[in-house]
């Protein structure tokens, strides 16, 4: 049990006393060395230490504040410190954070149930993270796909995969072989076999690519990481038809836009279909990790115990606060904020846009913003900072905002007046390189704002 005194602490909203040290100190700066001596050079980041967050700010440890507009890369849904999540998270680890895959705890299955009512799915298997939910998923097209006079060992027939290009999804060794940016997969190869890349919203090209080999489709129902690209319903429905078709899996990459960030529980139910098999992780549970495979009763009847499994995933403390964020979701109405704050941030953008003339393209959907440049994104990021603003930039020319769903109209406001300062001030540094932008992924529409 806690302590009365720690859990007055550890309960309240306000940031832990060590997180408000002021500051600049050398201790801060003797992380800075630590970390660069010491960590794998994966990351190139900033000389600066973020400490804590509060709402949609974020603070580093000189005390500067922050808006946050990346949210932790589509984590932060709630923004930083909710007291609903910060309460369960002090519950819940008091109580069990680990208890293993070998029992039930109390929470996996009340939440797997409130999955399958978002999305209408059946069943559920939890993840610690998205690209492992991509790899479970490969592994049940795989199975799946083995016809019953297939012996377990010899190739099966049915065997490959179809994704897009300009796709990302992850890290491990199946999700680098269906991710499409050679940077993330060339140096890693040889990668899972069997993959072939369809253009970007080009059903000639997906028609001309299947046949009753693929074991199923996959795509980012909006691509995230290429720059806020939607798929397109003509797209979609005819992957759905061909998948049903030849009898493979459509596989649906939600990890980013997926649970709430495009105005919908999920950016498929746009459509009037759904995919065999939905992949969720990112905000599930408040920026602790987690993430699912969500999937029919067809494709689950195939499983049987000890054909996957996870150490830590579903534990009973992050699958406690995940149903608590969805329930925030719900009782807080995100989502009609999401779309109201959305359709604020593309207007204001569009009036930016006719200021500044190397602004290229809107993309978004909901609170999913890709801004494109004609210019590299970099100086702008970096200005940001300067100015108390997180963003990021992919693909060296789109800046990418992926606020909280808690954002207000007041901090939208912030926002945009924060970036027409960016926008005036970087544009200066800012240049094309010597290789030239790269072009879009065909099949995207120009100027293509939805909401
Ligand atoms: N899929 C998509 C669409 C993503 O955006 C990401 C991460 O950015 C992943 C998969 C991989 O998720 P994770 O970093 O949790 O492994």
């Amino acid at each position: 049990m806690m302590s009365a005194s720690s859990k007055k602490r550890s309960g309240g909203t306000r940031p832990l006393k060590a997180n408000r040290r002021p500051a600049s100190t050398p201790k801060a700066d003797a992380r800075l060395l630590d970390a660069e001596k010491f960590l794998l050079p994966t990351y190139k980041r900033p000389a600066v230490v973020m400490s804590h967050g509060r709402g949609a700010y974020v603070y580093d440890s000189t005390g500067k504040k922050y808006l946050d507009f990346l949210g932790g890369i589509a984590v932060n849904a709630l923004g930083h410190a909710h007291p609903r999540i910060v309460k369960v998270i002090c519950r819940e680890a008091a109580r069990a954070i680990h208890l293993s895959n070998l029992y039930h705890n109390e929470f996996q299955g009340p939440l797997a149930r409130k999955l399958a009512e978002w999305s209408g799915l059946d069943r559920v298997f939890f993840t610690n993270s998205g690209t492992e939910a991509i790899d479970g998923a490969m592994k049940l097209a795989r199975l799946v796909g083995r016809a019953a006079e297939e012996p377990p060992g010899a190739p099966a027939k049915k065997y490959r995969f179809l994704a897009l290009e300009n796709s990302f999804h992850g890290r491990t060794f199946g999700a680098i072989s269906v991710t499409s940016t050679e940077k993330y997969r060339l140096p890693f190869a040889p990668v899972v076999p069997g993959v072939e890349f369809v253009r970007f919203n080009d059903v000639a090209d997906l028609e001309a690519k299947m046949d009753g080999t693929v074991c199923a489709i996959l795509l980012e129902t909006v691509q995230g990481e290429g720059g806020i690209y939607p798929v397109s319903e003509a797209f979609w429905n005819r992957a759905r038809a061909l998948a049903t078709q030849h009898g493979s899996l459509l596989i649906a990459d939600e990890i980013q836009c997926g649970l709430g960030r495009t105005g919908r529980n999920f950016a498929y139910q746009k459509f009037s279909s759904k995919p065999d098999i939905l992949l969720i992780a990112k905000p599930l549970a408040a920026g602790l990790p987690l993430g699912a495979i969500l999937t029919t009763e067809a494709v689950a009847s195939r499983v049987s115990p000890g054909m996957h499994g996870t150490t830590f995933g579903g534990g009973p403390l992050v699958c406690a606060v995940a149903l608590e964020f969805l329930e925030i979701v719900e009782d807080e109405k995100l989502l009609e904020n999401i779309r109201l704050r959305g359709a604020e941030l593309r207007e204001g953008l569009a009036k930016l846009a006719a200021r500044f003339d190397f602004i290229r393209e809107i993309r978004a959907e909901g609170l999913m913003v890709g801004v494109e440049l004609s210019v590299e994104g970099a100086p702008f990021v970096n200005e940001a900072l300067q100015r108390g603003l997180l963003i990021n930039c992919t693909h060296d020319f789109t800046l990418r905002f992926l606020p909280p769903f808690i954002i207000t109209r007041a901090q939208v406001r912030e926002f945009l007046r924060l970036l027409e300062l960016v926008l005036a001030n970087a544009s200066k540094q800012a240049s094309v390189p010597d290789s030239g932008k790269p072009e879009a992924p065909q099949g995207v529409a120009q100027a293509a704002a939805r909401g």
